[in-house]
């Protein structure tokens, strides 16, 4: 860890073991009567490490008692399961008790119930020049950024960063982080519906009444929107992207959503429940350290990195051996992150 790294996780980081508690120590950079998006992961349906909403409901609290007024959302997934179609997800997060009642304001999906809610935004770097992400940046005045810590097993480990990539992200720019994609057809689920021509950017996919759909790979730009789009799953989603590259495409997607949230937004991460995969997956997760709490901030990357020292670089390496996760924090570091950083020093509190 950089000498750098550790004075701003000292003036940047705030820790409590409860969330309430930390919450009282937190400044807010909104104004009274600000939409506020507090973005979170319900879990995946059957998943059981996922955040209780208690937690949810103290922020949600904390932001109703400063006078804003806040919305819970997180955005469709790429793949199958009960986060794929935005009704589905509602459903999942009322499941896991992610409702209005429960938590006293709306519950929603950034993207969209069909997921096609979503903006492109500049980003100028070297994977992404722009990303496309959920509409809803632009809908609200400030953000909540609130981030199950837990292990991923591309990313090694995923905290606010990957939460404000992946989180933010449409189902294609999820797609275009994973993979280099070429689209694969499954003509057993296909329905020559029209839908994956209809949105591909690129003109490489043709469709002539009565057959398959076609797929001119060479005109093809691997955006992912046909995979994302397909309302059958007919086409194959490839993971076969190197994972140096997938750390510094996430790291991106995250750098061009905060370089507009940042001004606007703060974050907590969550350091309890920690397993070793993230809440997508369905099924029990063996806890691999007992709960730590939870540690506030401004800034995403300053957060991450002292979550990973509270935890132990160590262990996190022992989750996932080979995984590349020290290429977050250095791409993040490298592409000026940190500039893009919000600072409650610039704003009017709350
Ligand atoms: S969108 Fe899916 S189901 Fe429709 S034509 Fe394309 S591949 Fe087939
Ligand atoms: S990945 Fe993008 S460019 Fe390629 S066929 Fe699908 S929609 Fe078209």
């Amino acid at each position: 860890m950089k000498e750098n790294d550790q004075k701003l996780i000292t003036e940047h980081t705030l820790h409590r073991t409860d969330v309430k508690e930390l919450l009282k120590l937190m400044k807010a950079p909104y104004k009274r009567g600000d939409r506020i998006a507090v973005k979170l992961h319900w879990g995946e349906r059957g998943n059981h490490s996922f955040l209780p909403p208690f937690y949810a409901k103290e922020i949600v609290a904390w932001l109703l008692s400063i006078g804003v007024n806040p919305v819970v959302f997180d955005t469709t997934v790429l793949y199958s399961g009960g986060r794929r179609q935005g009704a589905d997800s509602i459903a999942t997060a009322a499941r896991h008790g992610y409702t209005k009642e429960y938590l006293g304001c709306p519950v929603i999906i950034g993207d969209g119930l069909d997921g096609k809610d979503t903006i492109e935004i500049d980003a100028g770097f070297k994977h992404f020049k722009s990303v496309q992400v959920a509409a809803l940046l632009d809908r609200v005045d400030g953000f909540f950024i609130f981030s199950h810590f837990t292990g991923h097993m591309a990313a090694g480990f995923g905290g606010a960063i990957k939460n404000i990539s992946m989180g933010f992200a449409s189902r294609a720019q999820k797609q275009r982080m994973h993979a280099d994609v070429s689209p694969e057809l499954n003509r057993e689920k296909c329905t020559a519906c029209g839908v994956c021509m209809e949105c591909c950017p690129s003109g490489a996919i043709t469709l002539s009444e009565g057959e398959f759909p076609s797929f001119n790979l060479d005109m093809c730009i691997g955006c992912a929107q046909c995979i994302a789009m397909c309302p059958q799953e007919a086409l194959k989603v490839l993971w076969g992207t190197d994972k140096m590259k997938f750390q510094e495409r996430l790291v991106e997607t995250a750098a061009a959503v905060w370089r507009i949230i940042g001004e606007k937004s703060v974050l907590v991460n969550a350091l309890v429940s920690l397993s070793a995969e993230c809440d997508c997956l369905p099924g029990p997760r063996e806890r691999f350290l007992d709960d730590l709490g939870f540690i506030g901030g401004y800034d995403p990357l300053s957060l991450d990195v002292a979550s990973l020292q509270m935890i132990g670089e160590k262990r996190i390496s022992s989750l996932h051996p080979g995984v590349p996760w020290q290429r977050q924090i250095q791409y993040a570091n490298e592409i000026g992150f940190r500039k893009n950083s919000g600072s409650n020093e610039k704003n009017d509190f709350i």
